[in-house]
């Protein structure tokens, strides 16, 4: 009897490296995939020729429908709203390019260093705060150039703290990845390592057992991702985030307050619970940049207090993230609701979430 060899499984959707190959990436593509884009196409072209576009086939297919009041689609989708210039909009706002002592690191914080080590991401999102990088030309940082950023950190001891930054660099493969964690974790000084990746939102895919194994001989390495709406969290995306949390990763989100995405409480107390029913912190809510090409995105700060104020009477601080702005001169500034009335060297005068007023006396 002749024994038949098993057929290999050939590449399918649920293969990240086919998701990849597979992206929409022209808006002849993207016209093919939803039809009703048609008539925009000329607009969404004038978008897409500024900045990239990319989607992943899991991410378009959590798209319900084709139009900007779909907050996916909204995510990913080019509109023609982006070319608006803006006098008061930068493509670097937060003037990281000044603060790069050597190519692909950026140190605007005494202990933390973040590298830059991909330019590629899955899926463009269309707020991007680093639309000068993400996509413009998809590579990654070189050997040489990674080298000579990991000996500048060896001899800055008073950086304890790296972030793997781009882009994506979990669009790296396992092997580069390996490498980069393995030169960090080789410096004394560096305890922490983090990972921004927005992969678990756009390619859960990439997230296998053997990127959890090797990922797991890096502790204390913390992943922090990007989801912005409730519907992201899919089941693929929570089957992701448990293998990362199983391998011992601390897991964060850095979510955007972005207009016809998630400016209501409803929506982020939702996204907030989800994200900590399956192991995530949510750890800032930021405010959006001055960054070119994402003013139909902004929310007026006030609205963004309120909305924080309102998800504070109602969520447990494990689900409240940080509102935050981040600025050029003075870093990542809270943005808080007062809570503080009056203060003496005698006496604290405080209002609570619900409106009530409570007095704190100081030590004599
Ligand atoms: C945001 C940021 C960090 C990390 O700041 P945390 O508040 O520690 O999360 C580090 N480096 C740069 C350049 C940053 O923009
Ligand atoms: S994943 Fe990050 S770097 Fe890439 S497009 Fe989105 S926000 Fe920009």
């Amino acid at each position: 009897m002749t024994v038949q060899p098993l057929a290999r499984p050939g590449p399918c959707a649920a293969d990240w490296h086919w998701q990849l190959r597979h992206r929409i990436r022209s808006v002849a593509q993207l016209v093919a995939r939803f039809p009703a884009l048609g008539a925009s196409a000329a607009g969404i072209a004038a978008a897409a020729d500024k900045f990239p576009l990319a989607i992943t086939p899991y991410y378009a297919g959590l798209i319900r429908r084709p139009d900007d009041a779909d907050p996916l689609f909204r995510l990913a989708v080019p509109q023609a709203a982006e070319i608006a210039e803006h006098t008061f909009q930068s493509l670097d706002p937060m003037d990281e390019g000044t603060h790069t002592p050597v190519p692909g690191l950026i140190r605007r914080y005494g202990d933390r260093a973040l590298l830059l080590v991909s330019s590629t991401c899955a899926t463009y999102c269309r707020h991007c705060d680093r639309k000068r990088i993400a996509g413009q030309h998809e590579g990654a940082l070189t050997p040489a150039q990674f080298r000579r950023a990991v000996d500048w950190i060896a001899r800055h001891e008073e950086i304890h703290d790296v972030i793997l930054s781009g882009g994506d660099p979990l669009t790296l493969g396992d092997a580069a990845l390996r490498t980069m964690l393995a030169a960090l974790r080789a410096i004394p000084h560096v305890e922490i390592i983090r990972i921004h990746s927005r992969t678990p939102v756009t390619l859960p895919q990439r997230i296998t057992p053997g990127l959890a194994r090797m990922l797991r001989r890096f502790q204390p390495l913390w992943i922090n991702s990007q989801f912005n709406h409730p519907r992201e969290l899919t089941p693929a995306a929570c089957a992701a985030l448990a293998r990362l949390a199983d391998a011992g990763c601390p897991l964060g989100n850095q979510a955007v307050l972005l207009r016809g995405v998630n400016d209501s409480a409803d929506v982020l107390e939702e996204l907030f619970r989800g994200l900590v029913r399956n192991r995530v912190r949510p750890y800032y809510l930021f405010q959006c940049e001055l960054v070119r090409g994402v003013e139909h995105f902004r929310v007026p700060t006030a609205r963004g207090l309120a909305i924080m104020a309102e998800l504070r009477r109602r969520l447990s601080n494990l689900a409240l993230p940080i509102y935050v702005l981040d600025t050029p001169g003075a870093g990542k500034i809270p943005l808080t609701p007062g809570t503080i009335l009056a203060a003496s060297a005698r006496r604290l005068k405080l209002r609570g979430p619900n409106g009530q007023s409570a007095v704190y006396p100081e030590p004599r």
